[in-house]
């Protein structure tokens, strides 16, 4: 099990008198500087001029600079833009304007793990990744609370790399909750793993099979939306909240036993062994390259991907059922 560092175990000391320069004004940038100004630090946020982000910066009571400007003026710089945008943005606006013994920061491993960007010897690279999207390290923050945070040090040059991680973490209210120490590999390779396999792909693909085999055994589509997609929020909120267990207790006996019956049927071990080869493409580089190279060429495959399922029937049924839901959110 791994060590738990709340707010007892760690200062802010290490970051009185020195600057922190947060790239980028997003989901997780907003959060991040305005937490850190809150707790007393010294915040510039550095931004492309003429961008959106701006003057939205700006109107919360932020610093605002160019981004080679925010640069040079700070002692530890956090790269918050969307993770395929970082490498060019680094080439040109970072990595000339740093200094020795700077402190370079991520909220996600993949360029680095991945090597689409080579930090130089004399810079402290660590990561601060709290686990859950901005608007809520925001709001936890403002509430005295805090989201728990993944820390991580790839490479201490001065000494400090792992304070330095664990004071910015303390900045943005993560050890109100807990922090837990990781490594830029283990947090990068999971973090996709999750993604393709679970939360995003593995989902995704399930509602659509399991939708699909209603539909073609002549069941309403309308019907089959319902089950196989509708209801998987009380289930998931249930799982969330409390656990796979109290799921269990909230729903009938034979949702129980058709649960623990026919579900290891389902994920089957074809399906364990998919995992292992998805893992294994994670581990070695091989999905990084992909979906690098992919980018290079300016997405064709993952936009073809996308729009095939754009025109998939469940959406076109979901569309029209979920206006009928007056407490939907409005797309
Ligand atoms: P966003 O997509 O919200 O970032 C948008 C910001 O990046 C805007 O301020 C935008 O400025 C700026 N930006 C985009 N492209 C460029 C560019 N080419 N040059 C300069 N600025 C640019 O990012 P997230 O907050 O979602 O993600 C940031 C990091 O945090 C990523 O590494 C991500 O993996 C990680 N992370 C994200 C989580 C999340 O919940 N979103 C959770 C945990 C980690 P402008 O408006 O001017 O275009
Ligand atoms: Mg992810």
């Amino acid at each position: 099990m791994a060590r738990i560092y709340s707010d007892k175990d760690v200062s802010l000391d290490v970051l009185r008198g020195k600057r922190i320069a947060i790239i980028g004004y997003g989901s997780q940038g907003h959060a991040h500087a305005l937490n850190l100004k809150d707790s007393g630090l010294d915040v510039v946020v550095g931004l492309k001029k003429g961008g959106k982000s701006w003057e939205k910066a700006e109107k919360d009571g932020l610093k605002v600079m160019e981004i080679s400007e925010a640069v040079r003026s700070s002692d530890v710089v956090m790269i918050l833009i969307p993770d395929t945008e970082q490498p060019k943005v680094y080439r040109e606006f970072i990595e000339p304007y740093l200094k020795d013994g700077i402190a370079l920061a991520f909220a996600h491993g993949f360029n680095v793990h991945y090597g689409q960007i080579v930090p130089p010897d004399w810079v402290d690279v660590f990561m601060v990744a709290p686990k859950g999207p901005g608007s809520l390290v925001r709001r936890m923050y403002v509430e005295g609370k805090g989201v728990p945070c993944l820390v991580a040090v790839e490479r201490d040059y001065t000494g400090r790399a792992f304070d330095i991680a664990l004071a910015y973490a303390k900045g943005i209210g993560g050890t109100r909750a807990g922090v837990i120490e990781t490594t830029f590999a283990e947090e990068t390779e999971t973090d996709l793993f999750g993604e393709q396999v679970i939360l995003c792909g593995g989902v995704t693909a399930l509602i659509k099979a399991a939708f699909e085999t209603l539909v073609e055994a002549g069941y309403q589509p309308e019907v089959a939306y319902f089950e196989c997609l509708h209801e998987l929020k009380l289930i998931v909120d249930l799982i969330y909240e409390q656990g796979i267990s109290g799921m269990r207790r909230c729903v009938s006996d034979t949702a129980k036993y058709g649960d623990v019956t026919r579900g290891p049927r389902v994920i089957d071990d074809h399906v364990r062994e998919t995992l292992w080869k998805i893992l294994e493409e994670i581990q070695t580089g091989e999905f990084a390259r992909e979906w690098i190279l992919e980018n290079m060429v300016g997405r064709p495959v993952f936009r073809a991907l996308l729009r095939a399922d754009e025109d998939h029937l469940i959406e076109e049924v979901g569309r029209e059922l979920r206006a009928m839901m007056p407490w939907m959110k409005r797309e």
